[in-house]
């Protein structure tokens, strides 16, 4: 097509049809240009628009719509400068921005703008600037690239995160090869990014989790493409640590691997917390044995491998004798290097297969497994009492002891655990009043026994309540004026159907269940009465009272309301005795020093009872505060001119005299013991040749008759 400012030069060889046909084509050619740019303009794409001193020209209907303006308003209403976003725009904006709005020079720049309506757009600008009439003007391009800044943003955001995680995170790719890890797991794992591209994570393998787990967890991983759990892995420099790890997949369009990403952290502490935290609630920490809590768990594991295998297993309890001596004489802590030792020892009687636990103080359990033959448990528990019995050197001491054990077979004598082991505690208890330090295999007499014993507690509460109390008395007679100056009250149960109960048979009983405080209240308060009564056996006769070791503990002896009650009767403080047992002593309870000490200030006497069958030491003899002390009648009984007895009960006088106390001597059956007794000194004589105990009022008739010869 010929130009048309070209055409003058040829006008005079141009015919007008040419001239004609050339405008025609100008003109088609001028409205196929306004048809482009009016396409342009209109493009969906971008908003166009034409500044010219910072007012709009011209804007097409994308940058209307971008900047929320109504068609045609713009021009009036809007500078361009204004739609700089400020303070937030970057520096470089500002001066671009002026080159734009007063067509300056061509640019090119990313800025952030805000409509007059206050919507944020991140838009991309290219600026020409071209003449304009007279003038200049910009012709401006606008992109609105708020989404890819978006996506910029977070792509940047999960950069950080990923770089600054304390997580670790790596890559695979379908292959398990490693194609990427963040810095964590270069900290918790030790190995340099470098060192794992290209290789499969079991570099990192500890061998703790078996071929089975992995095939688990891959197909796990196939079937849902994720997978979590805890595994053991192992550092570069070899330890072992644990981590919570969670594993995700990427897939390709056509559902293949495209990567594999593991996120994981370090949680070797928590789980160290975690065994130590179950260590402590399943182990003694004295001894390092299974405790209570785990020698449930194991009974029940034994009892459920037995059935399976369908051979009987043993349950031993065992008991150590007199323990709580060694504890009082030697000290705690050398009680518990023995108790230690003890578990040591017991491990070394029996089979790795078999279980030793420490069920809490000095008991101990064995599960003896698989006993086809009751002679493999009977030489075991020989076993465990011969290497009990051997002396234990502790620091600069060195004790004995002793144990009672109890068995029990499942599933022959029980199939429930808690009856197993109540049967093995009778058992236990049985070896125990055989003499201890043996062993007692469990019968069901024992359970019938236990039964009456229950039933016997259950008849005490009744007897408190029903009054079915006595209390008998014995005389205790002056050996050198011969006069009745005192008598021990004795209590009896006159029970209903087994007629008169010795307090050897129920005290115990009462003693365990706590009943022996409201029992030693009532002796007590009946003493008391008794001594208002028999006023006129005169101002220096005394009835004594026994006390349990049992009602001090229970804190079931308050002096307080005992004086009160001694003073209301109207009687003399010294009208009462009060017996106690060398077994309270060993206690160094700063409580009962305390109330002996009352009493003993309010001028009550404390009698020593049974001396010479405990530790009959000396220091506590000086300690506290004891004005009589009773020879035990064992010593009595037997003796004899000569006799070992006889030095023992001489040197208990001698003793007694030489600490300010005076001597009691029990279970005087017999003239020569009278005599003897009187010869070495003794203060006081109480026994059946005098009198048996007997009720209240023969106790009076007797007085009436006594002449001592
Ligand atoms: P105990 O305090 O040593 O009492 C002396 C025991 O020796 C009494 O036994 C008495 O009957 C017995 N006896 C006295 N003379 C002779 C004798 O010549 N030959 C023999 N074979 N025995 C003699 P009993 O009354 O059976 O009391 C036994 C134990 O029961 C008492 O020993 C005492 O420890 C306890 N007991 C008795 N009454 C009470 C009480 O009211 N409270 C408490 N807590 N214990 C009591
Ligand atoms: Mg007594
Ligand atoms: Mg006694």
């Amino acid at each position: 097509m010929k130009k048309l400012d070209s055409c003058s030069d040829d006008f005079s060889s141009t015919t007008l049809v040419e001239l004609a046909e050339v405008l025609r084509q100008q003109s088609s050619a001028q409205s196929s240009l306004e048809h482009m740019v009016s396409k342009l303009l209109s493009t969906a794409l971008l908003g166009v628009a034409v500044v010219q001193r910072d007012s709009f020209l011209f804007a097409n209907s994308v940058l209307q719509h971008m900047l929320d303006s109504a068609e045609g308003t713009l021009k009036q209403t809007l500078n361009y400068s204004s739609l700089r976003l400020q303070p937030y725009a970057l520096p470089a904006c500002a001066g671009k921005t002026e080159k734009v709005a007063h067509s300056i020079e061509d640019v090119h720049y990313e800025c952030r703008w805000q409509t007059p309506k206050g919507k944020l757009l991140d838009v991309e600008v290219y600026s020409v600037v071209v003449p304009w009439g007279e003038d200049q003007a910009s012709i401006v391009l606008v992109n609105d690239i708020s989404v890819r800044k978006q996506y910029e943003a977070s792509a940047r955001l999960a950069g950080l995160v990923y770089e600054s995680t304390s997580e670790a995170i790596v890559v695979t790719d379908e292959d398990g090869i490693v194609v990427d890890a963040n810095p964590a797991f270069s900290a918790i794992t030790g190995y340099a990014i470098d060192e794992v591209l290209g290789q499969r994570l079991n570099i990192l393998a500890s061998g703790k989790q078996s071929p089975q787990f992995y095939q688990k967890m891959w197909a796990e991983l196939a079937e849902s493409g994720q997978w979590q759990g805890d595994i053991w892995n192992r550092r570069k420099n070899g330890e072992e640590y644990a981590e919570r790890l969670h594993i995700s997949t990427s897939w390709n369009p056509d559902g293949t691997v495209y990567r594999r990403i593991g996120v994981f952290s370090d949680i070797t502490s928590h789980k160290k917390r975690e065994a130590l935290v179950w260590r402590q609630a399943n182990y003694d920490h004295l001894t390092n044995l299974p405790n209570r809590q785990r020698f449930q768990g194991r009974l029940h594991e034994a009892m459920q491998k037995s059935i399976q295998e369908g051979s009987p297993f043993a349950l031993i309890f065992l008991d150590l004798d007199m323990f709580k001596d060694v504890n009082d004489t030697l000290g705690h802590n050398v009680g518990d290097e023995l108790l230690k030792e003890v578990g040591r020892r017991l491990q070394t009687c029996v089979r790795d297969t078999d279980a030793v636990a420490r069920l809490g103080g000095d008991e101990f359990t064995v599960i003896v497994a698989g006993v086809e033959d009751l002679s493999v448990v009977e030489r075991i528990c020989q076993q465990i009492l011969g290497t009990l019995a051997k002396p234990y050197k502790l620091g600069e001491e060195v004790a004995m002891i002793s144990a009672s054990l109890g068995v029990t077979m499942y599933p022959a004598d029980a199939n429930d655990a808690g009856e197993l082991l109540k049967n093995a505690d009778m058992a236990m208890y049985a070896a125990k009043e055989c003499g201890r330090n043996q062993y007692c295999f469990f019968l069901p007499a024992m359970r019938e026994a236990v039964q009456a014993r229950v039933q016997f507690s259950r008849d005490l509460h009744i007897a408190l309540a029903e009054n079915q109390f006595r209390l008998y008395y014995q005389p205790i007679i002056d050996v050198q004026t011969g006069k009745v100056c005192k008598a021990e009250a004795l209590i009896r149960w006159l029970h209903p159907e087994l007629g008169l109960v010795p307090p050897s048979e129920f005290i115990p009983f009462a003693e365990d269940s706590g009943l022996i405080v409201e029992i030693g209240n009532w002796v007590f308060n009946a003493a008391v009465d008794q001594a208002v009564a028999w006023q006129s056996f005169g101002k220096d006769f005394q009835i004594s009272v026994n006390v349990s070791p049992a009602q001090f503990y229970a804190n079931g002896v308050n002096p307080k309301d005992w004086l009160q009650r001694i003073e209301s009767a109207g009687l003399d403080m010294s009208s009462i005795v009060i017996e106690i047992t060398e077994r309270l002593l060993l206690d160094t309870n700063a409580n009962v020093t305390k109330i002996l000490r009352v009493f003993r200030d309010a001028g009550i006497a404390i009698a020593l009872d049974d001396f010479g069958t405990g530790f009959s030491s000396l220091t506590y003899l000086k300690r506290y505060p004891i004005n009589f002390i009773k020879i035990d009648q064992s010593f009595v009984r037997n003796i004899e001119p000569g006799s070992e007895d006889q030095a023992l009960c001489d040197a208990m006088i001698v003793m007694a005299h030489k600490l300010g106390m005076e001597v009691i001597a029990e279970g005087v059956s017999a003239e020569v013991q009278l005599s003897l007794l009187q010869d070495a000194g003794c203060d006081y004589l109480q026994g059946f040749l005098f009198c048996p105990p007997v009720p209240a009022e023969q106790f009076q008739q007797w007085m009436q008759n006594w002449r001592y010869q």
